[in-house]
Formats: C-alpha cells, sequence, structure tokens
C-alpha cells in the first residue's frame, strides 16, 4: 500500500505541567494538515476505498471529519462530496470548498445530513465515510499509539477527548498492539455531549435527547457499539468538564505553545487541572485539535 496520508507528529513534553516527578507529554495531532488526528482513521479508510476503486467520497460531517475527507480526496487526487447540516459555520464551510470539496447544506442535525450522505452513496458511485463508526478508522487512529511506543515506555495515563467513540477506539487498540495493558484511558467530554459518561452510569448505551455544548465536535448523541464494548475495560475513566473550563483549556495551550485548538480538545486538556492525574508519573494528552475555533470566540475569553 502507498504511504500513509496522516503525518507523524510531534510528542513534545510539556515545559509548563512537568514537574520534578512528573512528566506530562502532547501529543500534537492539532498539527495534521486538516488540523486533527481525524486524518489518520478517513485517510486510510479512504485509501482503503481509492484501492478498491472509489473516485468520489461522501461524508456527513461540517467539521473535522469532513475537512479530512476533503484533504484526502485532494491527496489522492480524488473527488469529495461533504454534506454539512445547516448549523455549519461558515468558516467551515469555507475551509472545506478550499479544498476543492462539493459541499451541500442539507438538514437541521448531522442525523439529516447523515442520511442524505448515505442515499447519495446508495444512488451515485460516491463511497461513504463515517466520521467515527469503522474499523479501518479505527486502525488508522491506533497509529498514535504505535508512533508513542517508539519514544517513551508505557505512561499511567492517556487522556483523549470522546465524540463518537472513534478515537477511542483506535487508542484502545493501539494500546493492545504495543502491549501497554496497564495505561489507564480518561476519557473526557463537556456535559452537554456526555454521551459516553452517561452509558457508563446508566450501565447501558444510551442515545441523548440533545447536545448542549461549545463542543460541536464531540456532539455525537450516540457512541460507537464498538466504543461502550471497550469502554467496559477497567481501565477506562470518564471525566466531565464544563464549556468554560474547555475553553480556557484551549486558551492555555495557546498560551504555552502558540497553537489553538477546538473546545473538544479543551475538554481532555482540562484534565490537567483535575485531581485525577495528581499521582501519575507521565500522562500522553492527545492533543486532537480541530479546525473550528475561532480567534475571536478564544481571545473573548475572560
Ligand atoms: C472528531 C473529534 C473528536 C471526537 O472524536 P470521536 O472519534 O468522534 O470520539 C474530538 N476532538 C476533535 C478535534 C475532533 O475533530
Amino acid at each position: 500500500m502507498t504511504k500513509h496520508l496522516h503525518y507523524e507528529t510531534p510528542l513534545y513534553q510539556s515545559f509548563r505541567h512537568s514537574s520534578g516527578t512528573k512528566k506530562i507529554y502532547y501529543k500534537m495531532e492539532a498539527l495534521q494538515p486538516s488540523a486533527s488526528f481525524k486524518l489518520r482513521g478517513v485517510g486510510l479508510l479512504c485509501q482503503n476505498l481509492a484501492e478498491k476503486g472509489a473516485r468520489k467520497f461522501v461524508i456527513a460531517s461540517g467539521g473535522n471529519a469532513g475537512l479530512a475527507v476533503a484533504y484526502s480526496a485532494f491527496a489522492l487526487g480524488l473527488q469529495s462530496h461533504v454534506i454539512v447540516p445547516e448549523s455549519s459555520s461558515d468558516a467551515m464551510k469555507l475551509k472545506i470548498k478550499e479544498l476543492g470539496a462539493e459541499l451541500t447544506v442539507k438538514g437541521k442535525s448531522w442525523a439529516e445530513a447523515h442520511e442524505y450522505a448515505l442515499l447519495i452513496s446508495e444512488e451515485t458511485d460516491c463511497a461513504y465515510v463515517h466520521p467515527f463508526d469503522h474499523p479501518l478508522l479505527w486502525e488508522g487512529h491506533s497509529t498514535i499509539v504505535e508512533e508513542l511506543a517508539k519514544t517513551i515506555e508505557a505512561p499511567d495515563y492517556i487522556v483523549l477527548s470522546v465524540g463518537g467513540g472513534g478515537l477511542f477506539c483506535g487508542i484502545m487498540q493501539g494500546l493492545e498492539k504495543v502491549g501497554w495493558n496497564n495505561t489507564k484511558v480518561i476519557c473526557a467530554e463537556t456535559e452537554g455531549a456526555a454521551s459516553l459518561a452517561k452509558s457508563l452510569a446508566a450501565g447501558h448505551q444510551i442515545t441523548l435527547e440533545s447536545i448542549d455544548s461549545i463542543a460541536g465536535s464531540l456532539g455525537a448523541k450516540r457512541i460507537a457499539d464498538k466504543a461502550w464494548e471497550l469502554a467496559q475495560s477497567e481501565n477506562v475513566i470518564p471525566y466531565l468538564c464544563s464549556d468554560e473550563a474547555a475553553m480556557l483549556a484551549c486558551r492555555d495551550f495557546l498560551d504555552e505553545y502558540r497553537i489553538v485548538t477546538e473546545a473538544a480538545c479543551g475538554a481532555a486538556l482540562s484534565v490537567l487541572n483535575s485531581d485525577l492525574i495528581a499521582d501519575a508519573k507521565t500522562v500522553v494528552f492527545i492533543v486532537c485539535g480541530g479546525a473550528a475555533m475561532s480567534a475571536e470566540t478564544l481571545l473573548n475569553l475572560h
């Protein structure tokens, strides 16, 4: 198979948050050319579909998954069609179009846009790409852990954000691949997008009635079945933060590394201020990134 579409990303040791006894690392997925880790899985899936003959991809996403599909098509010299719900921002639509994707606004919610994307894939020769629920997406995301294993020993904790759980599935599979069986995984969500935490609390997979959070990229009402299955591991720890805590964590990160991230990523970064990792020796934060943060929103925080 040809070379992958994602880039290997740096693993920085935080100068602000590490101490004599504690090492805090950032895995810089914000530096992927599509601004998030999504390119790892989406890139692998699109390459695979292209090898099977696909010449055009379709996805429902007004966010980073849509951007990753548009980028993958661009990098492969193929075409893409991105369906975004009416709620999508003009800035994200522009970024998707800049990559040469065909863009259609359809439906009030992601679910409606998704129905339409499925219809297009049935009626045309567009190959359908799901934003978080496909084994090849998880395999692509699992390369994050393989890269980590090239430079560090098994960390005590890996901290990541959970939307539909695609990143989580990938990290869990990566941990298994490299044999890091004792690493705990902290799954961060904002309170208004807590599809994983509420499922764990209920003891069964639930569907949220609505999403009420600034962290749009975490706004999946229901996590993937595979994510629910993997969340049964005793190494998995749910974590909830407020929108405000997520935004403040984005601002702190901007201040430390001059890199803008979305609130979805800030949710994970907010764990820096939590007691959960108080006694840890090594913690890796997946800085998942995101293209949807405007400078105005971030700089107007008080
Ligand atoms: C997609 C995304 C998430 C959530 O990933 P899932 O695989 O849906 O759990 C988190 N942060 C950012 C920036 C994203 O783009």
